[in-house]
């Protein structure tokens, strides 16, 4: 079925590939590294980039790709760009200017993906996939029943193609991800290698996922790393999962998930480590009417 290795299909004919790279770099790092870090991440074999406007870092991976695109190493169409509407822009008429500013920093045409980052209308959203600005639109960080209202509103012309969601063996999403699957809607994991632990954002007394001492005692079984378990595992689950790293070591490990599998008993036992363990919590927004993550899913 799939027409790209190591794609699955979305619910309006575009296709995505099952590992993504991100590149959200935390406050002190320079926003050069997620430049440098696009380019080995394509050299490496990525082809599919999730990047935001509240990243700050557009320009620098709009020039990564350029760079890629000019030494032949891809041409546009081979790589799946993902860009988010910030919740700053969420008035409708804001939209599509803020979609417009985003391809001009990144130097593209049209994006793959364009997501809406927190829960509110999807409305204006449609109105950049029928200008061409991207091919596919989808939402992050709502729970099923954000997403329920949107499938239910009238003059829906566009499903969205993905719930982009923090996901990982503390926090599978398992209802989420049933309830996704059960509207053709993928399931994108985020903080699938346990967040990038910023001060501002995660808990710092909060478990490291990737010391985990099943995660690490079946890494040293099939002779690869807890992270590559923890990637691994979303893939053979139907997830599409994103890995960020700014190292060329990781960048290219994280490339072997598609080297072996998992078998379906350790599947179980990944299963078994859930603890509904949220590291990104946005705590800040607890207030606000749309706030997703009071919901059990
Ligand atoms: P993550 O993918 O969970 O990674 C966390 C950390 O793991 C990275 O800082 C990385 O450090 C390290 N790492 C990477 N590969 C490794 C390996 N093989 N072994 C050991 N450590 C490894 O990080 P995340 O940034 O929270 O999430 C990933 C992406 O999801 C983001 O970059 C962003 O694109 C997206 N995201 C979206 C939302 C949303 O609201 N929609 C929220 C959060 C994130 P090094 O760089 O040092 O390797």
């Amino acid at each position: 079925m799939d027409h790209k290795p190591h794609c699955v299909p979305l619910n309006d004919g575009h296709f995505i590939p099952v590992l993504g790279f991100g590149t959200y770099g935390t406050a002190e790092i320079p926003k050069s590294k997620a430049e440098e870090a696009t380019k080995l991440a394509i050299d490496a074999g990525f082809r599919h980039i999730d990047s935001a406007f509240v990243y700050k870092n557009e320009e620098q991976i709009g020039r990564a790709i350029q760079s890629k695109i000019a030494d032949g190493t891809v041409k546009r169409e081979d790589i799946f760009f993902t860009s988010k509407l910030w919740v700053t822009f969420f008035r409708p008429e804001l939209v599509q200017p803020a979609l417009e500013t985003s391809l001009k920093k990144l130097q593209l045409d049209y994006v793959d993906l364009y997501i809406i980052h927190f829960p509110a209308a999807l409305k204006a959203l449609e109105k950049c996939k029928d200008a061409g600005l991207t091919k596919s639109i989808g939402v992050s960080n709502f729970n099923h029943k954000q997403l329920e209202m949107i499938l239910n509103k009238p003059g829906l012309k566009y499903k969205p193609v993905c719930n982009q969601v923090e996901c990982h063996p503390y926090l599978n999403q398992r209802k989420l991800l049933d309830y996704c699957k059960s509207k053709d809607i993928v399931l994108v994991a985020y903080s699938a290698l346990g967040s990038h632990r910023e001060k501002n954002w995660v808990d710092q007394n909060s478990p490291v996922l990737l010391d985990d001492p099943v995660l690490c005692d079946m890494a040293k079984k099939y002779k690869r790393t807890p992270a590559l378990i923890a990637l691994r595992y979303q893939i053979q689950r139907g997830v599409v999962v994103l890995a960020k790293s700014f190292n060329e070591k990781r960048i290219k490990e994280n490339m072997q998930v598609f080297e072996f599998q998992l078998t379906p008993e350790d599947m179980k036992v990944i299963d078994g480590l859930n603890q509904n363990l949220r590291y990104i919590n946005c705590k800040f927004a607890m207030d606000h009417p749309n706030y997703p993550f009071t919901e059990e899913y």
